[in-house]
C-alpha cells in the first residue's frame, strides 16, 4: 500500500524548499533535497524513490548497508553518508556511498581515498566544519579548514564538493542564520584559495531551519523529519 504520509510530507518539503528559493531571489533549480532516513524502514525509502526522490542521507553504517540490500533493485538511488565516521568505517562507506558529508580530519579522507574503489568514481566529499565553537564536537575547526583542504583535493579518489554543518540549534532567524553565513563564508574563501576544486555544495539546512539556510546559500538541504516524520530515539 503506498504510504501517503510519504508522499504528502515530500510534496510539503518540496514546496517549502520551492517557496524558500523564491523568497531568496535564487532559481528555483539552485538548491536539491537530501531525505534523511536514519532510523526510518526501507520501505519508506522506497516510498518516496517512487515520489523520484533520489538523494538518500544515512547516519548509522549498518543500518545504512542493510537497506541498501533491501532497496538494490533501485539503482538509481544517491547515497549520502551523513554521521559520525570512524577510522574503521572507511572501507564499508567508501565502497558503499556517492557522497560522505562529514569528513573532518585528514586521516580519514586519506583511508576514503585510499579504500574507493576505482570502478565507482571518486568519492564526493563534504568536511564537516563545526561552525558553532564549544557547543558542537564534531566538525573540523575552522582555522585548521585550509590545511584539510589542501589535503583532501590532493587524494586522487576524492572530489572536494563543498561543506557540511549542523549549528547549534536556535530559535530566532537572526540567530539561525549567524552560523550558516560563516559556513558559506569559509566555502567561498576556500573557493578562491583552491580554483581547481569544485566547492559548489553547501550542505546545511534541517527541517528546522532550512528558510534561514536557504538564505544564506544552502544548496543541499537535509531534511529528515519534515519528510519522514519524528524520529524514536536509538537505544
Ligand atoms: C538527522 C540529521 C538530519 C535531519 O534532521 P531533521 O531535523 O530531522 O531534518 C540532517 N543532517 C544530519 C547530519 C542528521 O544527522
Amino acid at each position: 500500500m503506498p504510504d501517503v504520509q510519504v508522499r504528502e510530507s515530500l510534496q510539503r518539503a518540496r514546496q517549502r524548499l520551492a517557496d524558500a528559493l523564491e523568497s531568496a531571489g535564487r532559481p528555483a533549480d539552485d538548491a536539491s533535497l537530501l531525505a534523511v532516513s536514519k532510523t526510518k524502514p526501507a520501505a519508506l525509502i522506497r516510498e518516496a524513490h517512487a515520489c523520484r526522490q533520489r538523494d538518500f542521507g544515512e547516519n548509522y553504517l549498518q543500518e545504512a548497508l542493510d537497506k541498501q540490500a533491501e532497496l538494490a533493485d533501485l539503482t538509481d538511488i544517491v547515497w549520502h553518508f551523513i554521521g559520525p565516521l570512524q577510522s574503521n568505517k572507511t572501507r564499508a562507506v567508501a565502497e558503499h556511498f556517492a557522497w560522505v558529508h562529514s569528513v573532518d580530519r585528514a586521516k580519514v579522507a586519506r583511508r576514503l581515498s585510499e579504500q574507493r574503489p576505482a570502478t565507482l568514481g571518486p568519492l564526493n566529499v563534504c568536511l564537516q566544519v563545526n561552525v558553532s565553537g564549544e557547543a558542537s564536537k564534531s566538525g573540523a575547526d575552522p582555522d585548521d579548514l585550509d590545511a584539510l583542504a589542501a589535503e583532501v583535493i590532493a587524494l586522487p579518489n576524492l572530489r572536494l564538493r563543498g561543506l557540511m554543518a549542523i549549528p547549534a540549534p536556535a530559535t530566532s532567524m537572526a540567530e539561525q542564520r549567524r552560523p550558516l553565513a560563516r559556513l558559506r563564508q569559509l566555502r567561498d574563501d576556500l573557493r578562491q584559495h583552491y580554483p581547481q576544486a569544485p566547492l559548489d555544495t553547501l550542505s546545511m539546512g534541517m527541517s528546522d531551519d532550512l528558510e534561514a539556510a536557504i538564505l544564506e546559500g544552502a544548496t543541499l538541504v537535509r531534511l529528515g523529519t519534515a519528510i519522514f516524520g519524528a524520529r524514536t530515539p536509538r537505544a
